[in-house]
C-alpha cells in the first residue's frame, strides 16, 4: 500500500496528453503520415475528456483546446515566445504572466 494521494480528473487528462505527446515525438514523419486516422481519433477523445473535466469552452472568446503552456484553462490566443520558433494556444493568465517577464513577441498593433 502506497500514501500516494488519489490522481485528479486534471491530473488524469494530463497524463494522457503526456502520453500523446510523448509518442508524437517519437514518430518519424512517415510513420505519423501513416497514422493518421489514429491520431485524429485520439485528439478528438482527448477532446471529449477534455469537455468532460473542463466543461464546454466559450466560443466567443476562447478556442476549444486547452492552454499549450499549463493545460488548466482554455486557450484564448495563438503567441509566439521569444526565442521559439512555433507559435502556441495560450490563455490569459498565461500571456499576462509571459508579457510581465518580457517572453512574449508581441505583434505590431
Ligand atoms: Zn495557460
Amino acid at each position: 500500500m502506497t500514501n500516494t494521494p488519489p490522481m485528479t480528473r486534471k491530473q488524469a487528462l494530463d497524463a494522457f496528453f503526456d502520453l500523446r505527446d510523448a509518442y508524437l515525438r517519437l514518430l518519424s514523419y512517415e510513420q505519423y503520415q501513416q497514422q493518421t486516422d489514429t491520431l485524429t481519433r485520439t485528439r478528438d477523445a482527448l477532446d471529449v475528456f477534455t469537455r468532460l473535466v473542463y466543461g464546454p469552452h466559450d466560443p466567443g472568446r476562447q478556442y476549444s483546446v486547452l492552454c499549450e503552456r499549463c493545460r488548466r484553462r482554455y486557450a484564448e490566443r495563438i503567441v509566439q515566445e521569444k526565442d521559439k520558433s512555433t507559435l502556441i494556444m495560450c490563455c490569459t493568465p498565461c500571456i499576462t504572466a509571459l508579457q510581465r517577464d518580457h517572453q512574449l513577441v508581441e505583434e505590431d498593433a
